[in-house]
């Protein structure tokens, strides 16, 4: 029964990101999940609810497609498992670093395969030192994050993710990790900056920590090339114009965190392209299976693997490595969904029911006196509440209006994500919605509004 179940999870499930004491007093909004087809996932009870954030925005193409399940189980009957250290692979393994690599960036040359994002930049900051030490500079090491960007969990990754509920009770950041500016031009500390003073200013600020702590003390930056987590915002006009050359000026590398906007989410493969981004690595994960299994990848520019693989030979084997890498499961949910995301032109459709759904939200909410902002890009959006337009005042975290107004819009039918940063409602349906489902979303997401804000 569902009252057992809630009782066993209580008893024993340790949830992550979750407020355990608010869970075992039964305040959270547990959701026991039996089912999902389509943008719809399916409660115990019987609820359908239309997912909008994709599970965590990684159900890029959509639930229960059968060519990814048939795939998967027809690998497992085949090979469940081997592994891929010393030059072994498997022919799914091979065929998805193949798929991958015809649809990154030219200038890039090969993809490490991981299970999760996480994972998949601790290769990556692992990569970078590596890459330095091999050209006899040891010293070039620190890793520049942004405020508000989100890398992961892991010591290093909590470290690079500019969350204070990341890094506090756990020791972290590590050393070698700071912060500059979040690139959030609403969320600007000076309203009376335009636009194009504040990209300036975001420039200025990571020029002026590049001098204070030395070019040569500077290994590389890393950013998500739209702000996910950290509220969902595109970067504003002319940021990464301004914060490329930089990089380049100081021989910084970048590293692309395309974990959220990689295989479609921006109506573009990559976010990389859709921002004119040059990375040096790029981070990939949930999209690559649409999370039908755990998979990550981090893809390396020719430039570092020419000096990785020169660096073996003057140093030995590359010394990194996991049980699970190129999982076969994992890699067999990696082709059949590229192929899936090809044959159904879902970043196409992501581009255009996307800029509808961000249409749409603007209409309804734009001119509410409770909403500060609506942006997105792709199938990505997020509506920002205030207390005041006027004078961007918030409201108090105690009065929890984001989270109230998530739990009204799942009460409609449609799931949301109450973004950890402030009042802040994000959207990230599967690539797959269509017009209709988006009209669904701003209809009833205006309804919860006016429910709880009137
Ligand atoms: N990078 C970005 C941009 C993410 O959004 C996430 C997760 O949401 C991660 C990294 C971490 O991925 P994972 O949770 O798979 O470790």
């Amino acid at each position: 029964t569902n009252d057992q179940l809630a009782a066993w999870d209580r008893e024993n499930f340790f949830h992550p990101s979750t407020h355990l004491a608010q869970h075992a007093r039964g305040e959270t909004p547990s959701r026991i999940i039996t089912g999902a087809s389509g943008v719809h996932i399916e409660d115990r009870d019987g609820r359908k609810l239309l997912d909008a954030f994709a599970g965590l925005y990684c159900v890029n193409a959509g639930y229960g497609r059968r060519e990814i399940t048939d795939a998967i189980a027809a690998q497992a009957a085949e090979l469940a498992y081997y592994h891929s250290y010393v030059g072994h692979g498997t022919e799914t393994s091979i065929t998805l670093a193949k798929m991958v690599m015809d649809r990154a960036p030219d200038h890039m040359s090969k993809v490490y395969f991981g299970l999760g994002g996480s994972d998949a930049n601790e290769t990556n900051v692992k990569l970078v030192w590596y890459y330095n030490n091999i050209l006899g500079r040891p010293a070039k090491k620190k890793i520049i994050s942004r405020w508000r960007g989100y890398h992961g969990s892991g010591l290093m990754t909590g470290s690079l993710t500019g969350l204070e509920l990341f890094h506090k009770k756990f020791d972290l950041p590590l050393a070698n990790v700071l912060h500059t500016t979040a690139p959030d031009y609403f969320r600007r500390a000076e309203l009376s900056l335009s636009e194009a003073e504040f990209t300036a200013q975001c420039a200025a600020d990571l020029e002026a920590l590049i001098a204070r702590e030395g070019a040569d003390t500077i290994a590389a930056f890393i950013a998500e090339p739209l702000l996910g987590t950290g509220g969902i915002v595109p970067p504003p006009a002319g940021y990464w114009e301004a914060i490329q050359p930089i990089l380049e000026k100081h021989d910084i590398l970048l590293i692309a965190d395309e974990v959220v906007t990689g295989f479609g989410r921006l109506g573009t493969m990559f976010g990389s392209e859709h921002y004119g981004l040059k990375p040096d690595l790029i981070t990939i994960a949930k999209g690559l299976t649409s999370a039908y299994a755990p998979l990550s990848g981090s893809i390396v520019s020719e430039r570092m693997w020419k000096v990785l693989e020169e660096g073996t030979d003057e140093f030995g084997p590359f010394g990194h490595g996991w049980t699970y890498s190129a999982h076969p499961i994992g890699a067999a949910a990696g082709v059949a969904n590229l192929a899936l995301i090809d044959r159904l032109g879902l970043v196409g459709n992501a581009e255009k029911v996307g800029a509808h759904l961000l249409a749409g939200l603007r209409d309804a909410l734009g001119a509410h006196a409770h909403v500060g902002d609506v942006r997105g890009e792709g199938m990505l959006a997020a509506v920002e509440f205030v207390k005041d337009r006027e004078t961007r005042a918030f409201f108090d975290p105690s009065e929890k209006v984001g989270a109230r107004i998530a739990a009204e819009l799942a009460g409609l039918g449609v799931i949301a994500r109450a973004m950890p940063q402030g009042d802040i409602l994000g959207f990230a349906p599967p690539l797959c919605l269509s017009a209709v489902e988006a009209d669904e979303v701003v209809d009833k997401t205006a309804q919860a509004v006016l429910n709880v804000l009137g």
